[in-house]
């Protein structure tokens, strides 16, 4: 039902795919979604500082919606509720963001934060990578799958030994392969929820060591109130 009431939204746009209301006359940005999920929603005009500590590796930080209300339960029905065309909506949205923000200049490449293969088996879809793959055909930024996410070992890093060979083959990420070079490649990394950070910079750790010039991050959304975020420029 719900991948039947999916493709009925996009033969027949009127409906707001994150409310389900009709449409009004005047739409909301790019027609995406309703005036009243746009206004509530959308947070272009507020851009504050983010705390420097919280994403050391990533330059800059773009993060279109709040983890609210409709933009919330539309993510909820994307990652739990099998509703992949959602990944449209959102690229949608994303894509116009990033153009607005200036978020597409300089990017050599676009890639996402992987989810695992187990959850890849789950789910059928990658939510992340739908969405950095459809900004890429937006923006015509090619896309690259950069990073693997390794299905176990995490847990193990506090209490492995200090072998530094040893400790990373137990993160939780890796590059998709252990030689290529990215050399001078200015990235922008995509996820679904921006929360503490340590994901964004655990990937954009890898991605700068194997020769990356810069990586910024795109996420769809975030809960968080200290952020509203996106332009936290490099310091000194
Ligand atoms: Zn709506």
């Amino acid at each position: 039902m719900n991948s039947s009431s999916g493709i009925i939204d996009l033969i027949f746009p009127e409906k707001c795919p994150f409310c389900g209301r009709m449409k009004g006359r005047v739409k909301g940005p790019a027609d995406v979604l309703c005036d009243r999920c746009s206004n509530e929603l959308f947070i272009y005009d507020k851009a504050d500082e983010l705390p420097h500590e919280a994403l050391e590796k990533v330059l800059r930080l773009y993060v279109p919606l709040r983890y609210s209300g409709a933009a919330k339960k539309a993510m909820l029905r994307y990652k739990f509720g099998q509703e992949q065309w959602l990944y449209r909506p959102f690229s949608q949205i994303m894509h116009i963001f990033l153009e607005a923000n200036d978020g597409y200049s300089d990017i050599d490449v676009i890639t996402c934060v992987p989810v695992s293969a187990k959850r890849f088996a789950q789910r059928g879809y990658d939510q992340s990578r739908l969405i950095a793959r459809a900004i890429s055909g937006l923006s015509g930024k090619p896309f690259r799958d950069l990073l693997r996410r390794n299905d176990t070992g995490w847990r193990n890093i506090a209490t492995s030994t200090e072998n530094f060979a040893q400790r990373a083959s137990e993160r939780r990420f890796s590059a998709s392969r252990d030689d290529f070079c990215l050399f001078g490649t200015r990235i922008l990394l995509v996820d679904d929820i921006f929360t503490t950070g340590s994901t964004l910079n655990e990937c954009a750790g890898i991605l700068l060591e194997h020769g990356a010039l810069y990586v910024n991050a795109a996420c769809m959304m975030s809960g968080r109130q200290d952020i509203y975020a996106f332009g936290r420029e490099e310091s000194a």
